[in-house]
């Protein structure tokens, strides 16, 4: 068994040596190989020389170094499709992540039969309020409007099973929300809790611009109910536009002078109503093309008999079974009795 613990890095020279000396004590506990895979996103800072001198005392540390700065999500991709470990694991190189809480990971995993231990924040002490006020709005507001749950404050932080690993890699989109694909592909994922804790140095790598931009990405990528506005202001619209038409009827009837404006707004009303409509159709077949452009599968297998493990702990591979054509049977059976040997 392999553990392959994938590590995003931006301009991070100041925290990698801490991480990997805590990592090191951490990883003399696990009763498995073990090997870093630090992804360089595009640094301009010493991040990229240190990995590289880490890589060269120490063989189970590997590393890919992007061209630029790509993005965490991209640098948990490039980590993912390089890590070839049985259990793969992600986690944040400032040290938030708990790195002794990996021996529980592994435990649930192992001995609980999870197919992936991932972590949240139980509290946000030490983030500005506003912050976290927004951080709350947009797990409302993901969970209102998507299909899946993203569970509130959890952490990239996680360990999963080859498994799951290669089920998030099948997921081919480019735009990727890693919260979101983790959920989207299943799994038993059991969540542990830890208390927030400062980065061990450096500073956050998020702008408040760069949250707003991912949280905007997270609620389009796994979203479409915005698509169905069009349809409610269609309807809004039309109900208006039908209301006034009443009232003109009954303010024309008991005798009033109906002004142009009564008679213009509720045509327009009416006429962007089916305009509306039409744009609300239109999303619809959108909506279709948005989710086949994605070509997320159709399904993902959680186990399989091949996956039975006998008391001697090998896994059982099932024998191929030989189905025989009756028409084979009957002439083997010829063969045999007019050989003389039956
Ligand atoms: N990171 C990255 N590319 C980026 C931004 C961040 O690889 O463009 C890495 C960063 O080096 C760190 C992790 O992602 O290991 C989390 O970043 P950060 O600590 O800045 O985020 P926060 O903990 O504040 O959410
Ligand atoms: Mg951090």
């Amino acid at each position: 068994m392999k553990i392959s613990i994938v590590v995003p890095c931006y301009n991070e020279e100041e925290c990698i040596e801490q991480y990997y000396n805590a990592m090191e004590e951490v990883r003399k506990k696990l009763p498995s190989d073990f090997e870093y895979v630090f992804v360089d996103d595009g640094s301009s800072d010493a991040t990229l020389d240190i990995i590289r001198g880490l890589a060269r005392s120490d063989k189970s540390v590997r590393y890919v170094s992007l061209s630029r700065n790509f993005g965490k999500e991209a640098a948990i991709l490039a980590g993912l499709k390089e890590a070839d470990g049985d259990l793969v694991g992600l986690m944040d190189v400032d040290l938030q992540d708990p790195p002794e809480m990996l021996l529980d990971m592994y435990d649930g995993i192992v001995n609980g039969g999870y197919d992936c231990v991932s972590c949240r924040r139980s509290d946000r002490k030490g983030e500005s309020r506003i912050r976290s006020a927004f951080a709350r709005l947009f797990y409302r507001m993901i969970n209102r409007v998507s299909n899946v749950h993203i569970t509130s404050g959890a952490r990239d932080y996680r360990l999963m099973t080859r498994r799951m690993t290669d089920a998030v890699l099948s997921l081919s989109e480019r735009e990727r929300f890693s919260k979101g694909i983790f959920e989207w592909v299943g799994y038993n994922t059991k969540w542990l809790e830890y208390k927030n804790t400062q980065r061990v140095a450096g500073s956050t790598k998020w702008s408040f611009k760069k949250l707003t931009a991912y949280a905007v990405n997270g609620i389009e990528d796994f979203s479409t109910a915005p698509l169905k506005f069009n349809f409610i202001l269609s309807v809004l619209m039309f109900v208006a536009s039908l209301g006034l038409a009443v009232f003109d009827t009954v303010w024309a009837l008991t005798g009033h002078a109906v002004g142009a404006a009564l008679i213009i707004v509720p045509v327009v009303l009416f006429v962007a109503s089916l305009l509306f409509f039409g744009m609300g159709i239109l999303g619809e077949y959108v909506k279709k093309i948005f989710y086949e452009t994605k070509a997320r599968p159709v399904f993902l297998v959680r186990e399989t008999e091949k996956d039975i493990v006998t008391e001697a702990g090998r896994v059982v591979a099932s024998e191929p079974v030989s189905v025989k054509n009756v028409d084979d049977v009957v002439a083997e059976v010829a063969a045999t009795v007019s050989d003389g040997r039956e």
